[in-house]
C-alpha cells in the first residue's frame, strides 16, 4: 500500500515543520501550505488522504475552508484549534471537520487521532457493523449490546445515541448531530436530554459510571466512544 499523504495547512513555520517531521518519522508522504490559497490548490494537486488544518490562517478564516476541501476531496479533516475556543470547534464539526486536537497539541495524540480516522475510513468501506469499546459489544445490525457474556438492555434513545458514537468510534460526535440525530432537529438545542442518556448509559455500561473510560465528555463540544484501540 503507497504511502497515506498528509496535507498540512498552517502558517507558522515552525509548526508546520515540527508536523513534517512527526509525520514523516510516521511514514506518512507530507505536503504543506502557508495560506488558505495555497492548502486549497495543494488538495487538488497532492490528493492528500488527510488535512491538518489549522484555523488561524492569514488570507481566510479556516472554517471557511472545511467546506471547500469537503466538496472537492474525500480527505479527512482534522481541525488544529486554539485550546479553549470550544465554539470554533463546535463549528468546525458542524461544517464537516472529522476531529480536531487543540493547541499546543501532542505530537503522540495527533498520530493517534490520525491512525483512527484512517482506521474508519477503511471500516467505513467494511461496513463494519461489530463495535467493541472496552468489553462492550455493539452490534449495529441486530439493535443488540452486550457487556461480556451479558445483553444489556437499553431504552431506544440510549441505544440510538449510543449507536450514533459506534459509528464514528474514538472520534467526537457534536451536541448537535447527536441530538439533530436522535431527537430530530426541533431538538437540537436540547443538551440536557442528552445528559440524562448519556448517565443512563454510564450507569449501564461503565465500570464506574462516576469514572467513565467509554463515553467520554468532549466538555462544551460532544462526546466519543473510546473503543481503547491507538
Ligand atoms: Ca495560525
Amino acid at each position: 500500500m503507497p504511502a497515506q499523504k498528509v496535507l498540512i495547512v498552517e502558517d507558522d513555520a515552525h509548526i508546520r515543520r515540527l508536523l513534517r517531521v512527526a509525520l514523516e518519522r510516521a511514514g506518512y508522504g507530507v505536503s504543506e501550505a502557508g495560506t488558505a490559497r495555497e492548502g486549497l490548490s495543494l488538495v487538488d494537486i497532492a490528493k492528500p488522504d488527510a488535512v491538518l488544518l489549522d484555523l488561524g490562517l492569514p488570507d481566510r478564516d479556516g472554517l471557511e475552508l472545511i467546506q471547500l476541501i469537503k466538496t472537492r476531496s474525500q480527505a479527512t479533516v482534522i481541525v488544529v484549534s486554539a485550546r479553549d475556543d470550544t465554539s470554533e470547534k463546535v463549528a468546525a464539526l458542524d461544517l464537516g471537520a472529522d476531529d480536531y486536537v487543540s493547541k499546543p497539541f501532542d505530537t503522540e495524540e495527533l498520530l493517534a487521532r490520525l491512525r483512527t480516522a484512517f482506521r474508519h475510513r477503511l471500516s467505513t468501506q467494511a461496513e463494519r457493523v461489530l463495535v467493541r469499546a472496552g468489553n462492550v459489544e455493539i452490534d449495529l445490525d441486530h439493535r443488540r449490546v452486550r457487556r461480556g457474556d451479558d445483553t444489556v438492555h437499553l431504552t431506544p434513545k440510549e441505544y440510538d445515541v449510543l449507536a450514533e458514537l459506534a459509528k464514528r468510534p474514538d472520534r467526537v460526535i457534536g451536541h448537535t448531530q447527536l441530538l439533530r440525530t436522535v431527537w430530530g432537529p426541533a431538538h437540537q438545542m436540547h443538551v440536557d436530554y442528552l445528559r440524562i442518556v448519556i448517565r443512563g448509559l454510564r450507569q449501564k455500561l461503565e465500570e464506574d459510571a462516576a469514572a467513565p473510560r467509554l463515553l467520554i465528555n468532549e466538555p462544551g463540544v460532544g462526546y466519543r466512544l473510546a473503543t481503547g484501540e491507538r
